[in-house]
């Protein structure tokens, strides 16, 4: 990209976070993500233009020494840092307010430091030709996928529910959904196809901002917060037919909605739990000692007892979920190790750099985090070790995963006898090709943890007075 004959009308509106504007461009295969702000701090950017490129810096080596090295390298991108003239962005933010939803604009466009992740456009393959039929993407922000058994949980609840479903509650008492949502993580993060299928029927329901879908890199289904009703199914299932009759071989062309609906999930989950990743990392398995499943799911627990055979070591699944699951002490045990860390920063403020607080994410972060002792012997490397594990886990609990998914040619010579008879169980998964990813891997600072604290006592007590616990 040639940063000086940067054209606005190259790119356009593409999606927002909570922390992040992203415009993809019109013809290449690429995506700017930029920073927002409080809308308040608009006139007046809370950082300077040198501080953002550290910022962003910082993503990209968290992104590339941290997280790409356990989640896998064939599912990080971890992108780089770029300047980009001002004026080029003050053009694209007056482009493209129009496109942005309501419900996003308490925070603005950074439009003052010119810098800018550019990363590859995970909606649209890089293998996807645009003459071919356009690649179907899946995000999926999974989140939490396992219960607590740490020793300093205190609310028993804590180990039977999870927090996803805990926290739905707490989001409804709040009216920052409508409608909770029925999507359970620990269902998704089984291994079990039907009570993965399960979970994504689910996602698709109550999209939130956990599900959305793409056709040609177009956001064809997602949430918008607020508002009163379900997106679209039907919408959505005419888009998706065209791509299903094809796969299936269906007699006359004709497929009921659920049958469409079926076949997508089975697809989905195949990309789910296709091996992928480079290889292992060095990260310790760990499977989660708690119980896996979570009381408030309304998937049977009769039947999650026959057979749950977890996740293949290698998949996208199986690697977020090992990535959490550093968060071992839950933020409850965490919690004294961060006023350790804090306290002795307040004493000692120049160790800030020596234990890596706000990075540099070089290299060696990752092993000064790991090779931790395991046993608390009272130092501030423990303590700031454990509190960077925690971190880590926190950025794999918010991530999200993305599953392009190419319709392959090689599907002419199916056997119309055996297709018919056709099921979820061994629908046949060469139909699509899917190259998986894993996008928002920022670090989370360390003044989260308090927050995180709060927020926990907030969701359990909320879960417990609002009858939560009742069916
Ligand atoms: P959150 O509120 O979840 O923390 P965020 O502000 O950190 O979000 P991202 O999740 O990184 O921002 O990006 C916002 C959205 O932009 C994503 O949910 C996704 O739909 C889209 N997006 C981000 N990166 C890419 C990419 N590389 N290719 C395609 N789409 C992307
Ligand atoms: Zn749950
Ligand atoms: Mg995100
Ligand atoms: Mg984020």
């Amino acid at each position: 990209m040639e940063m000086d004959r940067m054209d606005e009308n190259d790119w356009k509106y593409h999606e927002e976070g909570n922390k992040s504007l992203v415009v993809c461009h019109v013809q290449h295969c690429r995506v700017l993500r930029l920073l927002k702000y409080p809308a308040e701090d608009s006139e007046n950017p809370p950082q300077t233009a040198e501080q953002a490129f550290r910022q962003i810096q910082n993503i990209v080596d968290f992104t590339s020494n941290v997280m790409s090295r356990l989640l896998g390298d064939k599912f990080v991108h971890s992108g780089e840092v770029v300047r980009l003239p001002l004026e080029f962005v003050r053009q694209l933010s007056i482009k493209i307010q129009h496109q942005r939803p309501a419900w996003r604009c308490d925070k603005v466009m950074d439009i003052y430091s010119g810098c800018a992740l550019c990363l590859p456009n995970l909606t649209t393959p890089t293998q996807y030709q645009p003459t071919a039929t356009p690649p179907i993407c899946i995000e999926i922000k999974p989140k939490w996928g396992f219960l607590p058994s740490s020793k300093h949980v205190s609310r028993d609840i804590k180990t039977r529910v999870c927090r996803y479903c805990m926290h739905q509650h707490y989001k409804v008492a709040n009216g920052k959904w409508k409608r909770r949502s029925l999507y359970c993580p620990l269902d998704l993060f089984s291994g079990n196809r039907q009570r993965m299928h399960f979970a994504i029927r689910h996602l698709i329901e109550e999209p939130q901002n956990n599900f959305k879908v793409f056709k040609g890199g177009q956001c064809i289904y997602s949430s918008k917060e607020g508002s009163e009703g379900s997106p679209d199914m039907n919408a959505l299932l005419h888009h998706l037919r065209p791509y299903f009759l094809r796969g299936n071989n269906r007699v006359n062309g004709h497929m009921t909605a659920k049958a469409v609906l079926n076949d997508f999930i089975q697809v989905l989950v195949n990309a789910l739990l296709s091996p992928a990743g480079g290889d292992g990392g060095p990260l310790t398995h760990r499977a989660p000692e708690g119980r896996s499943f979570c009381e408030a799911s309304l998937f049977s627990n009769e039947r999650v007892r026959h057979g749950s055979q977890g996740l293949p070591s290698s998949s996208v699944l199986s690697r977020i979920l090992q990535t959490q699951m550093l968060d071992a002490l839950d933020i409850e045990g965490l919690y004294p190790l961060y006023c350790r860390v804090e306290q002795h920063l307040q004493d000692f403020p120049k160790d800030r750099t020596r234990l890596q607080i706000d990075g540099p994410y070089d290299q060696n972060f990752l092993e000064n985090v790991q090779k931790s002792s395991m046993e608390d012997d009272g130092s501030v490397e423990y303590a700031a070790a454990k509190v960077h594990q925690y971190r880590i886990a926190m950025t794999a609990k918010d991530c999200s995963i993305m599953a392009a998914l190419v319709p392959s040619v090689k599907e002419e010579d199916d056997d119309e006898g055996l297709s018919s008879q056709k099921h979820l169980r061994d629908f046949r998964p060469q139909a699509f090709s899917s190259s998986v990813s894993i996008l928002d891997l920022d670090p989370k600072p360390l003044d989260s943890i308090p927050r995180q604290l709060r927020l926990d006592q907030k969701i359990v007590a909320c879960y417990l007075r609002t009858g939560g616990a009742l069916p």
